[in-house]
């Protein structure tokens, strides 16, 4: 059944689709970057409200800034903007089709059609998925990155935009001049911080070429923080089939795992969404979700995907089910990184790691040990050594956290305990390669790289431990390391 407004009342048997009239749907939301995520996590919000009879008013308008996002558009046009949602509970696949999006703007060089469309009154937010990588910070300062060559296009060519950003900045231009008010900027990816980041991209763009302008923004649009957690797969052939087995023709189905969370802070300057009232929360301490999230879900992934490279798992499901990998796991977490992460409203930390325990022990969700192992030089410096910090402050155990730093190493020395080639998977990877050689029979010449261990390398109870375990590794290997830690 080929999918579109035509044939939602003909879905198979148990797949669910909208019950409301799309027909008198209006819009209210441009979102810019329409890959699978969003479709899997802020769409699936909304479509729950409209199911509720909720949010007429706030359907979505995809968009894109890049080339590619032209075809993305036409695939979902030929279905009239639905999609397919395939949730991977591990208990069983359910699919449902959701219909909050009802249009894409045509993807444009100069992006014309955007800002027209952002200009409309009627949008009240811009939200964007664009990646970590795609708001222009300068990786060393982590401020804006105003040498960029496409923020120097923009800056020199504010009507004819490359960026999403500078897309925003014509369009409020024209808001402020026809006195149609600010939207609200809400940034839906991955980083600590987004909206502020945000604010700082948008902002300092605008001030290259027209202060008065940057101003004006800076003054009367907000720009709320969020944290957004679900695990959403790319689609390829696998996905592909499954929606095809369950008798939906959808050339562009979104799988997710069975668990979704989206904290905002309540700060939209021309109105939202009652998201609340279908199980997001709003919010003033954005911040403390985000620590929780990060120090546990994010480090916990460093902690089994080094390891699991070591060992030759493929996928993080797998490292779970490992007798030493999952247990490493679940014993540092709840002894070495719980102590250092607030609770939030409803979760403790020990129930949030019984949490992450599950999500990443679903077999149904194939993610690579590979993807989740890439960038450890960010990762490890990001996610798991403030907890180092703090746990050396606070005088509280850290050989778990000096053994997965230790691992790190390991794997960094580019092979497998059964002799195969871990292939570069850093941007960093030829210095981390040549430290973690090194640091074979010398390990302080691994935590000699300053930029990512800084006053760390003096610190003589973690200094010992690492040794301790990089030595034990490299005599008795990485299985041996992990029992030790276990039966310690
Ligand atoms: P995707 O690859 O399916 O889509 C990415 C979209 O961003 C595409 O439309 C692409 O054209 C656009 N894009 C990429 N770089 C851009 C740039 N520099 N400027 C403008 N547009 C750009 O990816 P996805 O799964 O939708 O994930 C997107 C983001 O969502 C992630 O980077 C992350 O920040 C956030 N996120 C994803 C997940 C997940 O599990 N997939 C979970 C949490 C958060």
């Amino acid at each position: 059944m080929k999918l579109g407004n035509a044939t939602l009342d003909q879905l198979p048997q148990g797949i669910s689709g909208p019950t409301y009239d799309r027909s008198v749907l209006t819009p209210g939301i441009v979102h810019i970057g329409l890959g699978n995520f969003h479709r899997g996590h802020q769409a699936w919000y909304l479509h729950r409200l409209m199911q509720d009879g909720l949010a007429h008013d706030w359907a979505i308008v995809g968009a894109g800034v890049r080339a590619g996002d032209e075809a993305q558009r036409n695939r979902l046009a030929a279905q009239d903007y639905l999609t397919t949602l395939i949730e991977l509970d591990p208990a069983g696949r359910s699919a449902e089709v959701i219909g909050s999006m009802i249009d894409f703007v045509p993807v444009q060089e100069g992006n014309a059609p955007l800002i027209a469309q952002m200009a409309d009154p009627a949008i009240r937010i811009v939200a964007l998925t664009v990646t970590e990588g795609g708001y222009y910070i300068d990786p060393v300062t982590n401020g804006f990155d105003a040498d960029h060559p496409d923020i120097q296009h923009d800056a020199a060519n504010p009507d004819s935009p490359h960026t999403a950003f500078g897309a925003m900045i014509a369009a409020l231009k024209q808001r402020r001049d026809a006195g149609t008010g600010p939207f609200t900027g809400l940034s839906c990816d991955n980083l600590q911080g987004n909206g502020a980041i945000l604010r700082q991209t948008v902002v300092s763009l605008a001030r290259m070429s027209d202060p008065a302008l940057a101003d004006w923004i800076d003054a009367n649009c907000t720009f709320p923080n969020s944290m957004v957690d679900c695990i959403v797969p790319a689609t390829g052939p696998k996905e592909l089939d499954i929606v095809r087995m369950m008798g939906i023709d959808d050339a562009a189905p979104v799988t997710h795992e069975n668990f979704r969370q989206w904290v905002i802070e309540d700060e939209f300057c021309a109105g939202r969404p009652d998201w609340d009232k279908v199980g997001a929360t709003f919010s003033d301490n954005v911040h403390a979700y985000e620590s929780m999230k990060i120090r546990i879900l994010n480090g916990g992934h460093q902690v089994i995907s080094n390891p699991g490279e070591i060992l030759g798992v493929e996928f993080i499901s797998g490292c779970m089910a490992n007798p030493l990998i999952g247990p490493f796991f679940r014993k540092l977490a709840t002894e070495e990184i719980t102590p250092h992460v607030n609770p939030v409203p409803g979760m403790a930390p020990a129930d949030y790691v019984d949490l992450i325990d599950r999500r990443f022990s679903n077999p149904e969700i194939v993610d690579t040990v590979r993807r989740v192992a890439f960038d450890g030089s960010s990762r490890h410096t990001g996610f798991l050594l403030p907890t180092l910090r703090d746990a050396l402050n606070a005088g509280t155990p850290i050989d778990g956290l000096a053994l997965a730093e230790a691992l790190w190493a390991r794997m960094c020395e580019g092979t497998r305990e059964d002799g195969t080639i871990i292939a570069p998977n850093d941007p960093i990877w030829d210095s981390l390669n040549s430290a973690a050689k090194a640091a074979k029979t010398d390990p302080a010449a691994w935590l000699a790289q300053r930029d990512l261990y800084g006053d760390l390398a003096e610190n003589a109870t973690f200094v010992a431990a690492f040794s301790h375990w990089l030595n034990l590794i490299w005599s008795d290997g990485t299985e041996a390391a992990l029992t030790a830690y276990l039966n310690g």
